[in-house]
């Protein structure tokens, strides 16, 4: 059967068609900077050899637009994989909040869709847009069934003092503020191929997902226990434009000394992290500077890496043991001097890396662990995409 995945975003659309159960894509496609008259789309087709790329600058005005055009390509009669909309039997959704109600795949009714609504002050930027692309994909594939997979879903398996923040408890009982994690679906996927790999169901696992936002979990037994973003993606490690862990009483000197909250916001979420360290936010733009000697740069990766290390001892102790170190997303799949870095100096916990092993690059999971170290280090290409398409069709095909 053919299941579509879409991932909305607040200006941009990305999705990939797949034939399941064989995970196989027949295609993907990206929009960008929609509502302006310079919205590009980019749409791959993977069933031909090499992978045919259509690239085009467009007028997209909204959402139900860009999903206008992905079927209008994806039934194209040259170059279409399907003849129509009515071909296609699932949608998988991404829904960035699930809140409490939601730790797995589910069927989109109208309740759920009333509950995704109920989370919109969780998750202001994400849901509002998640729930509208579900409206238009009920419209523009009647004859699907629309699927939720919520980035939070993975993380409602942490137990109470994991998830609970020390204020008050009102707080946590009538406004939802606690611990709910994010980036769940790669995290439940490289660490289900972690275990296979490992032939452990059981095994102890960090997941470090590293791209643009990131974010490490640690699980057991293929749950996780305890997540580094928290209430929002805000929180954790050290992100491209995010600050992550910072002490809250900034934000109080920073509106005394006359940020709006808006201001405070913006500053925490887009002009931190490794932007504001360096004044760049992409790794390779930063590795750059660094051969150029800019010390900002040296110190910023620094920081990075730092905070990674001071999370993997943290989980190491909560996990009280680990099999596996996962190392996964754009920096974490490609920057074999930030994985040297994350795992040099980490002899207490027996991870040790072998450099000649990390220099490689393959898209395959692979161990770039010194020959009989206890802790493996498995670089795992994720897929959200393909897990999306995993979970919708067992929930509809349950094994
Ligand atoms: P997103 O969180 O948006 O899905 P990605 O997983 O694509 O992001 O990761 C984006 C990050 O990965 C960027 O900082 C980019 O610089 C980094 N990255 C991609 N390729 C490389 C590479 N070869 N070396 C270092 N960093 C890389």
């Amino acid at each position: 059967m053919y299941i579509l995945v879409i991932n909305a975003g607040s200006s941009s659309l990305k999705y990939q068609l797949f034939d399941m159960p064989s995970d196989k894509p027949l295609c993907s496609g990206l929009i960008e900077r929609i509502g302006t008259d310079e919205a590009f789309i980019r749409h791959k087709i993977l069933t031909s050899v090499p992978a045919q790329t259509i690239e085009r600058k467009a007028t997209i005005a909204d959402h139900t637009a860009g999903l206008q055009q992905m079927v209008y390509l994806l039934s194209d009669a040259q170059i279409g994989i399907i003849h129509s909309a009515d071909e296609i039997q699932a949608v998988g959704h991404r829904v960035v909040h699930g809140g409490e109600r939601f730790a797995g795949a589910t069927l989109i009714t109208p309740a759920v869709k009333e509950a995704i609504k109920a989370l919109f002050p969780l998750a202001p930027l994400h849901n509002p847009v998640n729930y509208k692309c579900i409206e238009i994909a009920e419209k523009t594939f009647p004859n699907a069934r629309q699927i939720a997979i919520f980035d939070t879903a993975f993380h409602q398996t942490m137990p109470a003092y994991a998830f609970r923040y020390a204020i008050p408890e009102e707080l946590y009982a009538e406004d939802g503020i606690r611990v709910y994690g994010f980036h769940g679906t790669s995290h439940k996927y490289v660490s289900e191929k972690a275990s296979a790999w490992l032939g452990k169901p059981d095994a102890k696992l960090i997941s470090l997902h590293l791209g643009n936002g990131c974010s490490i979990t640690a699980v057991q037994a293929g749950k996780s226990i305890d997540t580094s973003m928290g209430f929002s993606p805000l929180a954790g490690l050290v992100m491209g434009t995010r600050s992550g862990d910072i002490d809250p009483a900034i934000i109080f000197h920073l509106v005394s000394n006359g940020y709006s909250p808006d201001e405070v916001n913006d500053l925490l979420n887009k002009q931190s992290g490794m932007q504001g360290l360096t004044g760049l936010n992409d790794m390779r733009d930063i590795r750059k500077a660094l051969e150029a000697g800019n010390r900002a740069a040296a110190l910023a990766l620094d920081i990075y890496a730092y905070r990674i290390r001071k999370y993997i001892g943290a989980y190491a102790a909560v996990l009280n043991g680990l099999d596996a170190l996962l190392f996964t997303a754009g920096v974490g799949e490609n920057d074999s001097a930030m994985r040297e870095q994350v795992c040099s100096s980490l002899d207490v916990l027996n991870i040790h890396l072998d450099s000649s092993k990390n220099s490689t690059s393959s898209s395959e999971i692979r161990d770039v662990s010194r020959a009989g170290a206890a802790v493996k280090i498995l670089v795992i290409p994720t897929n959200e995409e393909l897990e999306i398409a995993i979970q919708s069709f067992e929930l509809l095909f349950p094994s």
